[in-house]
């Protein structure tokens, strides 16, 4: 992969969806950062960003793995990218990528660069799989879908030809640098991605959902105390009348703890017993729920927020399900999520174990976290 040097697009500066798509994090990473994550992992030695006045702040603030410089963008997308392509002084190989393309993966990167240096262009297109009409006066007109091809990035190709193609082609019509490619003479080839998702541009509310919920991470989390006399009995941040209550250094609330290692792990943030050691007597009889919220406040700071929680708590008694829906609404609130993506479940183990025997209460938990 010598030589191979990565055009990213960030000077969209879009607001079609009533924020900037290229600086608004996703599961803690832009989708400027995330496009140059794959372009560096599938090949490229060298980036050059072009930018606006909106997103140059924050590109020349990156830690760039490899060599990069930036641009300014022009007019449209095709000066933009003549712009940049005028600025490399030596490269074999030329990847040019719409930043807001955020999820491509680094195998398609690689697979167009390599398509390049054997064929001379690798551009990346996905197959149409939906019925596509169109509309005239006389009617509708099925099209055949297999002549269609939905057109992507990156598109790479070997560099004196695109940089050719740029400096003699019409800019003011095209929309792509395969159609500039094609003008100039040269035969395109495609790099196919699998399935309508996996390249998805950010373009509407919808892509957007699309790409919070692909890169969700999930964490699970356990925990048990043992039932004791003369302890009061806290479950989701709600007391409970009970002739016994859970011992442990903090209030034992053995749901939110399971909840807080679910969240940690989700997170990457390690676990409940690192972060609130039961040595620290700052901890001694703490409100759990308290806890949470300096979790959740954590998770928050690393540009993450809290998704879904389910749980479930396993007991034999006291009857769990004429306090859940208040357990759920303290949760979620501490959580900053609504009560319906909190889900507090709970189960018997008919009489055996040790939680059938009545002698500990123990919570299992699944949180996710974009
Ligand atoms: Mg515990």
């Amino acid at each position: 992969m010598s030589g191979t040097v990565a055009i990213l697009l960030c000077a969209g500066g879009s607001t079609r969806m009533g924020f900037d798509k290229l600086l608004t994090p996703i599961a803690g990473k832009t989708a400027i950062e995330r496009s140059l994550d794959a372009l560096v992992s599938g090949g490229a030695m060298e980036i050059i960003f072009t930018v606006s006045p909106s997103t140059r702040a924050f590109v020349e603030e990156i830690d760039c793995p490899v060599p990069c410089r930036i641009v300014e963008g022009g007019q449209t997308r095709a000066e933009s990218v003549l712009h940049a392509l005028e600025c490399i002084e030596r490269a074999d190989i030329v990847a040019i990528h719409d930043a807001a393309r955020c999820m491509v993966s680094p195998e398609t990167v690689r697979e167009s660069i390599l398509s390049a240096e054997a064929f001379g262009s690798g551009i990346v297109a996905g197959k149409v799989t939906d019925t596509i009409v169109r509309l005239n006066e006389t009617g509708v007109t099925t099209l055949d879908r297999s002549q269609l091809i939905r057109m992507q990035t990156p598109q790479t190709f070997r560099f004196d030809r695109i940089l050719r193609a740029y400096q003699q082609g019409d800019l003011g019509r095209v929309t792509d640098d395969c159609a500039l490619y094609l003008a100039a003479g040269y035969e395109p080839r495609f790099v196919f991605t699998e399935g309508e998702a996996a390249n998805q541009k950010l373009t509407t509310g919808a892509d957007w959902q699309l790409a919070l919920a692909s890169y969700a991470h999930f964490g699970t989390g356990y925990d048990t105390h043992r039932l004791v006399e003369g302890r009061k009995l806290v479950l989701g941040g709600v007391e409970i009348p009970f002739e016994k209550g859970l011992l442990g250094h903090s209030d034992a609330d053995v749901l939110t703890h399971a909840i807080i290692d679910a969240l940690l792990g989700a997170a990457g943030l390690g676990d409940i017993g690192r972060l609130f050691p039961d040595t620290d007597a700052a901890y001694k009889n703490a409100d759990s729920i308290a806890l949470l919220r300096e979790v959740v406040r954590r998770i928050e700071e690393n540009r993450l927020r809290v998704s879904h929680v389910d749980a479930t708590i396993i007991c034999e008694r006291p009857k769990i399900k004429p306090h859940a829906a208040a357990m759920q609404a303290i949760l979620a609130e501490a959580m900053h999520i609504s009560p319906e993506s909190v889900s507090i479940k709970a189960t018997t183990t008919e009489g055996m174990n040790d939680e059938g025997r009545g002698l500990c209460i123990s919570a299992s938990a699944i949180a996710s976290v974009v």
